[in-house]
């Protein structure tokens, strides 16, 4: 485990956004405007509160953000007192959410899986020294579809000129579909690295000494059944509780082969949403993405449960869910440490601290 490979990636993760200031010209066209509204006490932000729910408050710099819709509700929110001041960058956002995407209907912020590939190979396009996507195999419906189904894209980010060996970081998002933000916020970590590789010393450290791997769709089959309501969870596979029920499939989240099935957690009845899967490791998705990681990270100590790795190991696996708010580190399956807890409880600990999330074995 490398703590400081991690560490600086959430800093990145927590970066303060700066773009343009906002103006405080009250604006020439009519709306929707991102504004910010400066208060002077509590009982004035109550009061625009109570008729707008804002973004974000900053008592400390004594602003709120809210989402104002047209003309009158912005001179509403100014007779309350308050100070507008229209973000135009956010604006501009608010009003394109990402360009001319199609996205998916009611969650404008995230991109579809094809929208994400898109981005993923403008960004090998925009940055090709930097950028790369490999095919790690093939998701259940294209193997058994033909036609149909996707490819597992990871996309690769390092500096290409500068030799390795560079320790890796290898990052998963929407293993479960219907999870929308883990992809984004994967992929979005990605463009924010390569937006600042040029004139932020932590992001070009990472690109240059570090190899990072974000399989963005770790299960785009089901993607694209939540894409479209479902609440999907699992993959698509069809010999699972029938071939067209809308509870069919496994749980690639809990198929992978360590402790498969042992300890609870998981359901051996096809038609659960925790359904482990018929075999170990053998969902396409899975068995995809455990082949890549042993050739990524090759084993550094014995298949046992007491064995350390050596203490100059590198690597780091992240798999990114939501909701939880936790940081949580291995052993899932006992309370016990694992060899090597002691390390990852610190790196899991100090991963905590800079996103505010509770750190749990
Ligand atoms: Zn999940």
């Amino acid at each position: 485990m490398r703590l400081k490979l991690l560490v600086a990636g959430l800093m990145m993760v927590a970066q303060v956004h700066a773009g343009p200031l906002p103006s405080a010209e009250a604006p020439a066209d009519d709306g929707p405007w991102v504004v910010r509204a400066y208060f002077d006490s509590r009982s004035q932000f109550d009061l625009a509160a109570s008729q707008s729910e804002p973004w974000q408050v900053d008592h400390r710099l004594g602003y709120a953000v809210f989402e104002v819709a047209d003309r009158a509700d912005y001179d509403r929110l100014s007779a309350l007192g308050l100070r507008l001041a229209v973000d135009p960058e956010q604006t501009e956002v608010l009003r394109h959410p990402l360009g001319d995407l199609r996205s998916i209907p009611g969650f404008g912020c995230y991109r579809t899986v094809e929208e994400s590939f898109a981005s993923m190979d403008q960004l090998t396009v925009d940055h090709p020294t930097l950028a790369s996507v490999i095919d790690i195999g093939d998701s259940w419906n294209k193997i058994n579809h033909p036609g149909t189904g996707y490819d597992l894209r990871v996309l690769k980010l390092s500096n290409s000129a500068i030799a390795g060996p560079k320790p890796a970081l290898f990052i998963m998002g929407a293993v479960h579909a219907r999870e929308y933000t883990t992809a984004e916020t994967v992929l979005r970590f990605a463009e924010g690295l390569l937006a600042r590789y040029a004139d932020d010393a932590d992001a070009r450290w990472m690109l240059d000494h570090h190899e990072l791997y974000i399989l963005v769709h770790s299960n785009p089959d089901g993607r694209k059944m939540a894409e479209a309501g479902d609440l999907w969870r699992k993959n698509l596979n069809e010999n699972y509780c029938g071939a067209t029920s809308s509870s069919r499939g496994a749980d690639l989240n809990r198929n992978f082969p360590f402790e498969w099935g042992a300890h609870g957690g998981s359901s051996g009845d096809p038609c659960s949403g925790t359904f482990r899967g018929a075999n170990p490791g053998a969902e396409p998705e899975s068995a995809a993405i455990i082949t890549f990681l042993r050739n990524l990270f090759p084993a550094a100590r014995p298949p046992d449960l007491v064995t350390p790795a050596p203490s100059d190991t590198s690597g780091a696996f992240v798999d990114v869910h939501s909701y939880g708010r936790l940081v949580m580190w291995a052993w899932g399956f006992t309370p016990s440490g694992a060899p090597n807890g002691e390390a990852m409880t610190a790196l899991g600990r100090r991963m905590a601290w800079f996103n505010g999330y509770r750190p749990q074995q």
